[in-house]
């Protein structure tokens, strides 16, 4: 798992600009599926198996990034968010630009520490004063390396291994998803019905490519495959995200746009006994996945997220645990052998 996540890792797609990893993940599920396309605005679509039940699962592609907003005369690149970012975790990063002549490195440079007073260590950084530094001598310079207005700047991608089983990096929301939908896809064998897999854009700028999917494609049911806010850290109280790393797969019972359909809450309780699979459930009142909007298309469709735990999400140093990812294929695959029962 851990080579498959690099390779999702190591090829950056922000909302809006998805295609490189969309690439690694058609070449990874191209021979296990029966069929495989790309829509019209950039989502994958993968069928396996025919007739009822109709299960469609639903991992999103983008990540959150950056965009090219203004060059100043010294060569400085000022930039838009795109994404829900914490502004604070943006200086001192490094970055790519993604001009048309590839990608070149930038910084996110700041006022060195001698520099600063005391009032101004006590604030951090607003958006609107971050720059990034690509080392140019001025604006033609930085447009003769092929960037313009408007080209997407990703974050430095890599997959690092810490002990034991944890792994860090950036873009795990939703790079660890991805990598979840491809080897659940892979060990399907054996079940009744159609299992769509389907790798979606632009849901970080508010769950935007699924809608045309699920309308689209009209399942039974939506899985969608996504990530947590995993709580085991000083500074999150359990009562804020009780979710721990190394304790498996989690599902939402509520988030800040919907309450999980009660019928595939039991689907959910009954497949995890059966199979043993432990589930770690929570209650979240920020954040919304691919699943939450389900209810509200067509005459509204059963959904439920199965989420990976990750600390640290939304920063370039998200932190997983690979066997949480493991249990969440496993339960993935038990849930759609068991969805004929209830959908
Ligand atoms: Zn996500």
């Amino acid at each position: 798992m851990l080579n498959l996540l690099s390779k999702l890792v190591e090829a950056p797609s922000i909302s809006g600009s998805e295609q490189s990893v969309r690439e690694v993940i058609q070449k990874e599920l191209k021979p296990y599926v029966d069929e495989i396309r790309v829509d019209k605005i950039g989502n994958l679509i993968a069928r396996k198996g025919k007739g009822s039940p109709k299960i469609l699962l639903a991992a999103h592609m983008d990540q959150l990034g950056l965009m090219v907003k203004y060059i100043d005369k010294q060569g400085f690149i000022f930039f838009e968010t795109i994404g829900g970012w914490d502004e604070r975790v943006l200086p001192g990063i490094k970055v790519h630009v993604q001009g048309s002549k590839g990608a070149i490195v930038g910084v996110i440079g700041t006022k060195p520490v001698h520099l600063q007073d005391k009032d101004e260590q006590k604030v951090s950084y607003k958006l609107k004063e971050l720059f990034i530094d690509i080392g140019a001598n001025g604006r033609e310079e930085v447009e003769k390396a092929g960037v313009s207005i408007g080209d997407f700047i990703t974050r430095s991608g890599e997959v690092s291994k810490m002990i034991g089983s944890k792994a860090t990096g950036a873009g795990f929301d939703n790079r660890v998803g991805c990598a979840v939908l491809i080897e659940t896809v892979k060990r399907l064998k054996g079940f009744k019905g159609t299992v769509y897999a389907a790798g979606t854009v632009q849901e970080e700028l508010g769950l935007i490519g699924v809608r045309g999917t699920i309308f689209g494609l009209e399942p039974d049911i939506v899985i969608a495959l996504d990530t947590n806010i995993a709580g085991d850290t000083p500074e999150v109280k359990p009562q804020e995200s009780a979710l721990q790393l190394g304790k498996g797969v989690t599902v939402d019972l509520k988030d800040a746009i919907s309450i999980t359909n009660q019928k595939a809450k039991k689907w959910v309780i009954e497949t995890s006994k059966q199979s043993k699979i432990k589930v770690q459930f929570n209650v979240m009142s920020g954040g919304a996945t691919d699943a939450s909007i389900a209810p509200m298309i067509r005459e509204g469709i059963p959904s439920v997220c199965l989420a990976v735990p990750v600390r640290y999400v939304h920063t370039p140093v998200e932190v997983v645990d690979m066997n949480d990812m493991e249990s969440t294929v496993k339960f993935a695959v038990e849930c759609v052998k068991s969805a004929g029962k209830y959908f």
